[in-house]
């Protein structure tokens, strides 16, 4: 499927609401356009998805069979490779060097999770329960079983399309669950060529059901519906608390990866030339899109000035453009509304008094572009910037005298998702690993991954966790068996 293809096909999609256009972020121009499906296309989907999972067309068979079917998921998304990597270049005006690199990692998704379907198992408990008072001692023996959730809502964002579609599917299908796929409005392109080649593979019809519409109508349908067991969201903190209100009708699991403000700490031990780059690329990289991003950077007093220096150096180093233009190494924001978000974030700074090291403004050039930003002097008591997500290139970078007051400025934030620490002490870094309340902690690191590795977040940047087994294990519920000897 070219990217003609899915332009075209989208817009045959069915459905009754408003028509939604797909804009390239890079040109400013409408590529294609889709009707929203609403939340009478959901039901449709939630239907068949539930007919599939009573059914036990895909449940029901053995793990090794389905293991078989997610490997030829794998191995068609490697084949059509160059598509999706076309595909979501032009839907995000991501790098084209970054759009190929992810499609493997999307593939061994389904790889990963097809080695988990031959070993769902529960555990075996040799039980002498007292049973009843007084009865004397009764043998038991006690298992549980672990079963799929039925049918499930994945619901992610733009900034990794395909990636973000893959780390949903997979596990969902290992686990036996129907699924509901809504990408964000912005970016459902390359879920339609996904969507084809799970069902080429030979996943049955109603397993894997693609709902094409905004998250208002067809995410808040999905979120609220009494057949759906499970929503597992990924986006923003806010949005992800409409889904808890939405999902207590039926009282459905909802898994959360939220938002971010991550802390990055460089200390005055660190090996500075990798922490600057490496702390510049983590937040400039993808135009600062990455839940993960480090946007507070708190360097040890000693090196500010150097540190500060050399991530304005990165960041006016970095070029920003279109997937196919030359030495580039970010791309743009994907939508004028970020776009407005983002430089609305700046400007207010700037009024209160923040110091703009580099950056701070709009391209001068079509699309979407803010160049990367570094921002000094940012009050963390009072300023949005340091407190709010902005999920675009803006930087505050923070000094601090001591661990203790690094850590506490660390932890001083709603947010928990992830941290960093760059130091050469080796025993400073596992003592403040302890101290610092983010899910994911990286010592001389940052924006790593591995699809064996659990991610989730601390405080309000999420609840369960994502990869590896526990992954998997947000797909099934577990039943306890007694059976008295
Ligand atoms: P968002 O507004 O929260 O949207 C995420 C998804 O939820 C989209 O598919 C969206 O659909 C849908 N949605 C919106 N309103 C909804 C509702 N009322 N009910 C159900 N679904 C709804 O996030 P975004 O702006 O697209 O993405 C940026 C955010 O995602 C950032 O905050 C970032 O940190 C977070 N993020 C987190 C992770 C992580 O793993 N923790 C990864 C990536 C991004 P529409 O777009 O069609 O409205
Ligand atoms: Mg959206």
């Amino acid at each position: 499927m070219t990217l003609q293809d899915v332009l075209d096909d989208i817009r045959k999609r069915p459905g009754t609401g408003d028509v939604i256009p797909i804009i390239d972020p890079v040109t400013e121009e409408q590529l294609t356009e889709f009707t929203d499906c609403g939340a009478a296309g959901v039901d449709e989907a939630v239907a068949r998805a539930k007919a599939a999972f009573e059914a036990e067309v895909w449940s029901g068979l053995p793990g090794a069979e389905r293991a078989k079917v997610m490997w030829r998921i794998a191995d068609l998304i490697d084949e059509h490779a160059a598509e999706f990597a076309e595909i979501d270049s032009a839907n995000t005006g991501m790098m084209k060097m970054q759009s190929e690199l992810v499609v493997p990692t999307c593939a061994e998704f389904f790889r990963y999770y097809a080695g988990w379907c031959t070993k769902i198992n529960g555990t075996a408990y040799d039980v002498r329960s007292t049973g009843i008072a007084g009865a004397g001692y009764v043998d038991h023996h006690a298992y549980t079983l672990k079963e799929p959730y039925g049918v499930v809502g994945l619901i992610f964002p733009w900034n990794g399309p395909i990636f973000n579609a893959c780390a949903k599917i997979a596990p969902a299908l290992a686990a036996g669950c129907s699924s509901l796929v809504k990408p964000a409005e912005e970016t459902p392109l390359s879920a339609l060529l996904l969507d084809r080649l799970i069902h080429e593979a030979g996943v049955p019809d109603g397993v894997v059901n693609l709902i094409t519409g905004y998250g208002h109508t067809a995410g808040a349908a999905i979120s609220a519906h009494p057949d759906v067991e499970k929503v597992a969201f990924t986006g923003s903190t806010e949005v992800g608390k409409m889904i808890v209100q939405a999902s207590t009708g039926n009282l459905k699991k909802v898994m959360l990866e939220l938002g971010g403000k991550s802390p990055v700490l460089i200390f005055d031990d660190a090996d500075l030339d990798k922490a600057i780059f490496g702390a510049a690329m983590g937040i400039f990289v993808h135009s600062g899109q990455g839940c993960v991003c480090g946007s507070r950077i708190f360097v040890q007093r000693g090196v500010y000035d150097q540190v500060v220096e050399g991530i304005a150096g990165v960041a006016n180093f970095m070029k920003y453009g279109g997937p196919t233009e030359e030495g580039v190494m970010s791309g743009p924001l994907i939508s004028a509304k970020q776009l407005s978000r983002v430089l609305g974030y700046i400007d207010e700074g700037k009024r209160d008094g923040v110091e703009v090291v580099t950056g701070g403004f709009r391209l001068d050039r079509k699309g979407y572009f803010v160049h990367p930003t570094v921002l000094t002097n940012v009050d963390p008591a009072t300023s949005r910037l340091y407190k709010e997500e902005i999920f675009g290139p803006v930087v505050s970078i923070i000094p601090f005298d001591d661990e203790d007051e690094a850590v506490a400025m660390a932890n001083d934030t709603t947010y928990g998702l992830a941290a960093t620490a760059w130091t050469t002490n080796v025993t400073r870094a596992h003592r403040i690993v302890k101290r610092l309340q983010a899910g994911s902690v990286q010592i001389n690191c940052q924006l790593v991954f591995d699809h064996d590795v659990p991610f989730g977040g601390y405080k309000q940047s999420g609840w369960g966790h994502e990869f590896g087994k526990d992954g998997l294990d947000a797909y099934l519920k577990q039943k306890t068996v007694w059976a008295q000897l």
